[in-house]
């Protein structure tokens, strides 16, 4: 009989992977995500899934999150040998994430053995030429197109508005169909479309990580104005922590407008990351995946989506010599939850003076450095040494690239039968929260998801 097993963001919000056995016994895994945020769930990262990677045929990815495609090098790595089902705007993204995060363990591992007594990894969970292999292996699909050529399954992928090319998945099998959000994104957002509206499904797999709460109402370009002013009255530097593939861009976007209002002061934006460069061009070469082409929509002037004053670092030399800048700057550098990346280094540098502001922008995933900021922590551990905390930490919401409870049970309003819904993608509170609220709303029955439970299709 046909199942779904729950291997990762089951009770969790990262780690997302979720396999799909058809009766002919065919094996299909919906993402292959990183834990990533408290050491015993990094920890999982260093243990197979429970399925043999050379028994899977296929993969389909719903985005380039690295908890969402983080574990593919690995999972490569460890035999699995099939292709990878995504977007192209999301193999372009994903690849650039994946090298990324070779990188960044290579270069732990090097930290490693030069401080043994650190607690880092002295091996690499996967390297640079694991990634090359998961790019050979990635196959493209369109937006809206029917594919039939996984594993005797048909699929079909549609806009999910989360990040560039994120998707959600349509799945055929056993005569049953089930849909896979992967993460859903906001309604009514600047760059990107809103979440592509599923009328009919047997099976519903959803994400559910703000099942339990409202993004803020105000205007999120406002409340960024509002933190630059602030930063640069304090005679500071602003740093925001920021993924920089998707995020940084929105946040240049807002920049932009806030610019041509003349709502901020005349001060320079610091783009440090050497993705940012490729994360811009990547967004001009996927006009399908936004709602408009940016290219098209600034004219002379724009130097990333319509801001001025841009700078992007791309050599580490440059990086360090931000350290000198004392105040009137504004520096975007990844990790988005500081889990990891070139952010550490403006944090260790930052943190101590009292006249700059550190500005979270996204989801904090629990005991990630970002959740120990944003929860007032006053001392703060970064690769191994403790740092104080002086400088200004603050957050703002409404950048969120997740749907919140209102825009979930929007999107579930659109099914005109009721699926069986099981929630993954949060922390249990938030999946009970949300899974109450479709069962009283609208009659479905909705479970959240445990890791390692087998669901029979019937
Ligand atoms: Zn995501």
């Amino acid at each position: 009989m046909a199942s779904i097993t729950f291997i990762g963001a089951a009770g969790v919000v990262t780690g997302s992977k979720h396999l799909i056995e058809t009766t002919a016994g065919r094996r299909v895994l919906l993402d292959c995500g990183m834990y990533q945020g408290e050491k015993d769930l990094e920890a999982r990262n260093w243990t197979l899934p429970p399925v043999d990677p050379k028994t899977v045929d296929a993969v389909i990815l719903s985005h380039g999150h690295l908890d969402h495609c983080g574990y593919l090098p690995a999972l490569v790595q460890a035999g699995f040998k099939g292709p990878i089902h995504t977007t192209s705007a999301t193999i372009d993204v994903a690849s650039l994430v994946l090298y990324d995060s070779a990188h960044i363990q290579e270069y732990e591992a090097q930290r490693a053995a030069k401080h043994p007594n650190r607690g880092l990894h002295a091996t690499p969970l996967y390297t640079h030429d694991d990634v090359d292999k998961v790019v050979a292996q990635f196959k493209p699909a369109e937006y809206g197109a029917m594919c039939d050529d996984i594993a005797g399954l048909r699929y079909r992928l549609s806009d999910a508005g989360h990040i560039l090319g994120s998707a959600i998945t349509e799945l055929w099998f056993d005569q049953r169909k089930l849909t896979f959000t992967g993460d859903l994104g906001r309604y009514g957002r600047p760059l990107l479309n809103d979440p592509t509206p599923i009328a009919e499904s047997d099976y519903v797999l959803a994400e559910s990580t703000y099942g339990d709460r409202m993004h803020p109402a105000s205007d999120p370009q406002v409340d960024l104005g509002k933190v630059i002013n602030t930063a640069m009255a304090r005679k500071g530097v602003l740093v925001i922590p920021s993924f920089a593939v998707g995020r940084t861009q929105e946040l240049l976007y807002a920049i932009g407008q806030l610019q041509r209002d003349s709502s901020i002061p005349n001060v320079n934006v610091f783009v440090d990351s050497p993705m940012a460069i490729s994360a811009d061009a990547i967004m001009e070469r996927h006009p399908e995946a936004m709602r408009f082409n940016p290219k098209a929509r600034f004219g002379p002037g724009d130097e990333s989506l319509g801001a001025r004053n841009v700078k992007v670092t791309v050599q580490s030399a440059d990086s360090i010599a931000l350290n000198d800048i004392q105040s009137g700057a504004i520096i975007l550098s990844a990790s988005g939850m500081a889990s990891g990346g070139r952010v550490l280094h403006h944090l260790r540098n930052r943190l101590p003076r009292a006249n700059d502001t550190i500005c979270f922008v996204g989801f904090q995933a629990p005991s990630t450095l970002g959740s120990q900021l944003e929860g007032g922590a006053k001392s703060v551990k970064i690769l191994g040494v403790p740092v104080d905390v002086k400088a200004n930490v603050i957050q703002i919401d409404g950048f969120s690239a997740h749907a919140d409870r209102g825009e979930l049970l929007r999107w579930f309003a659109n099914f005109t039968g009721k699926p069986r819904t099981f929630l993954v993608h949060a922390d249990p509170g938030a999946a009970q929260s949300l899974a109450d609220a479709i069962g009283k709303k609208y009659g479905f029955t909705v479970t959240p998801a445990h890791a390692g439970e087998r669901v029979e299709i019937v």
